[in-house]
């Protein structure tokens, strides 16, 4: 007898006291009992919880549903993620766990413990996305959306290696705007930012799907050509070069010129050369390029 009594008041504090929602039920999903922090979760009197019964609070339509109760009635218990809703009709995410019991005279009774999971699965989704962000990042430019010199330096190695390994020649172009300080001295720098994306933008326009487009840096883009001879690339940065200058842009509703220097370096010419020699063969021929300006420049 002293034993049922401890239990019973025992019982009794935990069910008012839990920070989980509790919920006396029988397996048909009638609810007996509600606990406070159940009716802090649901927004719900315990009167209006136990007229609801279970099919009034749970979200009937989360497929987890009928899983998780064949589930308790063939092991007599569960423990699943479920979704239920409140009284203002939003829909919340729940740690559920659930079983059956038998008391002393034989009645079948089930028990529901909720931990409402909101804030949880917000936190996990703002790190995911902050976790994405950060890859994003750490491959492309915040800016343009092109690869960042990093990214494009890791696949023009790759692209060397496969190069050498099929020998097949690759080319690579060097870009850089022309007079970009006078824009955003003149204009503004938002109107320098404006024109790189535009730049970046009207560049992918004329690639093809297998060629890589990254920043190298300030107002300098970088291209790499795969499977593309010198006079392919020759061509390609032509392509490239007119179409930047044809275009018409605009900043404020202001129309602005802009051209593109190109300077472009195909591994044919020297099959042992190294990334670096490579780009700086191209660099070179930039600033060839540059003497005239809206050029293309390949020695
Ligand atoms: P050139 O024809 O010889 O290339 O002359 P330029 O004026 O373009 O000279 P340069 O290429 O040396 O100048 C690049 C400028 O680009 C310098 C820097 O202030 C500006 N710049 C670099 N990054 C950014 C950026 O993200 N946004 C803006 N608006 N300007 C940038
Ligand atoms: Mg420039």
């Amino acid at each position: 007898m002293m034993d049922k009594l401890v239990k019973s008041e025992v019982y009794r504090f935990l069910f008012e006291n839990s920070n989980d929602a509790l919920l006396l039920t029988n397996p048909d999903g009638h609810v007996y009992r509600a606990n406070p922090a159940a009716c802090e979760m649901f927004q719900r009197s315990e009167e209006e919880i136990c007229t609801l019964g279970r099919s009034g609070l749970v979200d009937l339509s989360d497929p987890r549903l009928a899983p998780a109760l064949e589930e308790r009635a063939t092991k007599g218990r569960v423990r699943v993620e479920l979704n239920f809703i409140r009284k203002d009709s939003s829909v919340f995410p729940t740690e559920c766990a659930s079983a059956i019991f038998q008391d002393e005279i034989g009645d079948i009774w089930t028990v529901i413990i909720l931990r409402d999971m909101t804030s949880i699965k917000a936190a996990e989704d703002a790190s995911r996305r902050a976790q994405e962000e950060s890859n994003y990042f750490a491959m492309y430019d915040y800016l343009t959306g092109t690869l960042n010199r990093r990214a494009f330096m890791s696949k023009l190695h790759e692209e060397l290696s496969r190069s050498r390994r099929e020998a097949d020649p690759f080319s690579i172009l060097l870009l850089d705007i022309d007079h970009f300080k006078r824009i955003n001295d003149t204009m503004s720098h938002a109107c320098g930012d404006e024109v790189l994306k535009t730049v970046a933008s009207l560049l992918g326009e004329k690639l093809r799907p297998y060629d890589t487009l990254g920043r190298y840096g300030g107002d300098e883009f970088i291209i790499l050509l795969p499977k593309t001879t010198k006079q392919i690339a020759q061509e390609i940065g032509e392509r490239l070069r007119f179409h930047i200058v044809s275009s018409r842009m605009k900043c404020d509703h202001i129309p602005i010129s802009v051209s593109i220097s190109v300077g472009l370096a195909c591994c044919d010419n020297a099959p042992d050369e190294e990334v670096d020699a490579l780009i700086k063969r191209a660099d070179k021929n930039l600033y060839l390029a540059k003497q005239k300006r809206n050029t293309v420049f390949g020695l």
